[in-house]
């Protein structure tokens, strides 16, 4: 049997399964999305996972479209029938279905439709060599701590940055600062100091980020949540990104110039050996 979909309470052929013309998520970009990482068959850091649908749920008066546990047991149902052991789990809840109106439905259903796919961890040669980034204006709205579908700007820098042959866009306001990347979250070494741009409206608070900080604490690396430049990026000693689908991935160009000696550093290599233990823990909790 071939992959299949959940939409509405319903499990469905993933190449026949659609929504309503007028969910407002077609039409609005009115919903949230989250993607979890799957290891051997687990849902890696699932509660943080959950923890932000319910945030940016909340944060747009969207209502959740099943309680909690309910939807945990549809993520492994489908799991499950999809015989998924590596990839990722997609979920999107969008406000709902209603005649199109700018305004807030004043009785709707919000709408819920997962998805899995199978994804190969990153390659040796990501890791072994880095990835090149290419600088892209920031030109996002100021809340971008939701995880909204609504990802125009974000898709425009990644197809710039694929055009310039880059593996990601890193994303600079008009300062210089650097904030994210179109889908990771960006990080710099200096002078033995970890820094990462902080949890704020600026950017959507990674759940890799988070583990990772956390990680990091009993490091002894010291650790700064700070906002860098550009200009700081391009003479930083190493770089790297974090992400539910590649994990900690060394940034090892910056628009066509190298990050320090142009190598994945040694500070890179140990945050991405202690986030990789992790994930081994939590398969090994979970069985
Ligand atoms: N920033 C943006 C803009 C993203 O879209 C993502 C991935 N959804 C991230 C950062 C990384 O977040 P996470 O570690 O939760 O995948």
């Amino acid at each position: 049997m071939g992959r299949l979909a959940y939409v509405n309470g319903r499990y469905v052929p993933h190449g026949q399964a659609s929504v309503h013309i007028e969910d407002r998520g077609y039409q609005f970009s009115d919903g949230v999305y989250e993607v979890v990482p799957v290891v051997d068959g687990v849902l890696v850091d699932e509660e943080p996972h959950l923890d932000r649908l319910g945030y940016s749920l909340g944060e747009l008066k969207i209502a959740w479209p099943v309680r909690r546990p309910v939807l945990k047991l549809i993520l492994r149902e489908l799991m499950a029938k999809n015989n998924l052991t590596r990839g990722i789990i997609y979920f999107q809840v969008t406000r709902g279905v209603a005649p199109r109106d700018h305004k807030f439905p004043a009785s709707v259903k919000s709408a819920l439709v997962i998805t899995t796919k199978r994804l190969n961890p990153p390659s040796a040669a990501m890791i072994n060599d880095g990835v090149a980034v290419s600088t892209q204006p920031d030109i996002r709205w100021t809340r971008r701590d939701i995880k909204s579908i609504s990802l125009l700007p974000n898709i425009l820098a990644k197809q710039a940055a694929v055009e310039a042959k880059a593996f990601e866009a890193w994303l600079v306001e008009a300062d210089g600062t650097v904030t994210e990347g179109s889908s990771t979250n960006a990080w710099i070494v200096k002078g033995g100091e970890v820094i990462t741009y902080p949890k704020t409206n600026d950017i959507l608070g990674g759940i890799t980020r988070l583990s990772l900080l956390d990680l990091v604490k009993s490091t002894g690396i010291k650790l700064v949540e700070r906002s860098f430049t550009l200009d700081e990026a391009r003479t930083a000693d190493e770089a790297f990104l974090t992400s539910s689908s590649s994990f900690v991935v060394p940034v090892t160009r910056i628009d066509g110039k190298p990050v320090g000696t142009g190598k994945p550093g040694p500070i890179t290599q140990r945050l991405r050996e202690i986030y990789v233990e992790n994930v081994d823990r939590q398969i090994r909790a979970a069985k």
